[in-house]
């Protein structure tokens, strides 16, 4: 048995935010990452907003970039004393994933970050608090999905948390939220959000469900993100980039991902590559690794009517001012990609997304994949 969960409420179009308004209860937590929400206005916009709808509300700020358990754990303790009946996120995936972990340990403070960390262990949510999340990026699709990566500062692994119990009640798209983003940010979630949709359609867990919103992500993305890179004012762009990458979760919250983001999230783990541009280098060269195993990416090229996928990312990526391969990234230096390489790649292959990738792969070619990734060149093996 197969299923498509995804939140019973989502709302999208210029001025969506607005939607705040009808939540029902008596108090209501903010959380949000840096400062470009306040700065934006749309921090204070959304909290007028839950006022108008009678809440009370509060604020938790500062969710950073890839975000510790220290900071989900500091949030749960503001959420307890505050004991809201609405957590809206509104912000990136980090803060949107952050809210949802510091959402389970203000519903079940005995829990540790340990008790949930295998696949659907979380007890019922809900039993004091509904989750609404409103995204201002257009990649991580964390509003519709299942999951939230916390990092543990300490050992640099990202754990993904994966419950259903966490996908949101309600997801905002208003894109004018997304709007302030600077172009390499909209050129790296955009990806992500490809990435998403080309994962989640060749995934081994893919139905006729996820392969519909996955194809119209694909083409959405193609036909859009240049045109939200170049001109971030392109309201229609913006919101044509918004939908994609929720369509995109949609897909990929039922059909899981591929090894494109097994080895994303650890080169982000290791050298805090951001997660867009991490899945756009790789994913070329795991559609040629993968393509023999899958007849579903010719489907893609016929949808769009390309030759080769691979080639077709590459030439976005170029126009996108992403690198050809992961030597050009910042940050990723050769002596200790070396040195990581093969913890790296261990990693990689234990991480759940490897389970639906469409070709069986081991440690040793997710090894090899990185050292061709990393210097460029064709995967012929
Ligand atoms: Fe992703």
């Amino acid at each position: 048995m197969q299923g498509f969960r995804v939140p019973r409420d989502i709302f999208f179009g210029e001025g969506a935010l607005e939607y705040l308004k009808s939540l029902k209860g008596k108090r209501g937590i903010l959380v949000t990452g840096g400062s470009s929400m306040k700065r934006c206005g749309f921090l204070e916009q959304a909290a007028e907003y839950l006022q108008e709808a009678g809440m009370e509300t509060t604020t938790f700020e500062g969710v950073e970039p890839n975000p510790s358990v220290e900071t989900v754990n500091r949030g749960a303790r503001v959420m307890r004393d505050f004991s809201p009946d609405w957590v809206v996120a509104v912000g990136g995936g980090s803060a949107i994933d952050a809210a949802k972990a510091m959402w389970i340990f203000y519903e079940y403070p005995d829990l540790t970050f340990e008790n949930i960390l295998s696949p659907d262990s979380i007890p019922p949510l809900r039993q004091k608090s509904k989750f609404a999340a409103v995204p201002s990026t257009s990649g991580t699709a964390s509003e519709v999905t299942a999951f939230s990566v916390i990092t543990d500062t300490e050992t640099h692994i990202k754990y993904p948390i994966v419950s259903y119990e966490m996908t949101p009640d309600v997801a905002i798209l208003d894109p004018l939220v997304p709007a302030k983003m600077p172009p390499h940010v909209t050129a790296h979630t955009g990806m992500d959000a490809l990435t998403h949709a080309v994962e989640a359609y060749v995934s081994t867990a893919a139905s006729a469900y996820t392969d519909s919103v996955a194809v119209k992500a694909i083409k959405l993305v193609f036909d859009y993100i240049y045109a939200a890179y170049t001109n971030g004012h392109d309201i229609d762009a913006r919101e044509n980039m918004h939908n994609a990458s929720t369509l995109a979760g949609m897909a990929f919250t039922n059909a899981s991902l591929g090894c494109v983001h097994s080895m994303a999230h650890n080169l982000g783990g290791q050298f805090g590559t951001p997660h867009g541009l991490a899945n756009a280098v790789l994913l070329p060269y795991l559609i040629e690794y993968n393509y023999s195993a899958s007849s579903k990416f010719k489907e893609i090229e016929k949808e769009l009517g390309i030759n080769s996928l691979a080639d077709s990312v590459r030439e976005l990526n170029n126009k996108l001012n992403i690198p050809f391969n992961l030597k050009e990234c910042e940050g990723i230096k050769e002596d200790t990609f070396k040195k990581v390489l093969s913890e790296m790649s261990k990693n990689a292959f234990n991480d759940p997304c490897t389970l639906t990738n469409p070709r069986k792969i081991g440690a040793e070619d997710i090894a090899k994949l990185y050292e061709v990734a990393y210097a460029g060149g064709s995967v012929v093996f």
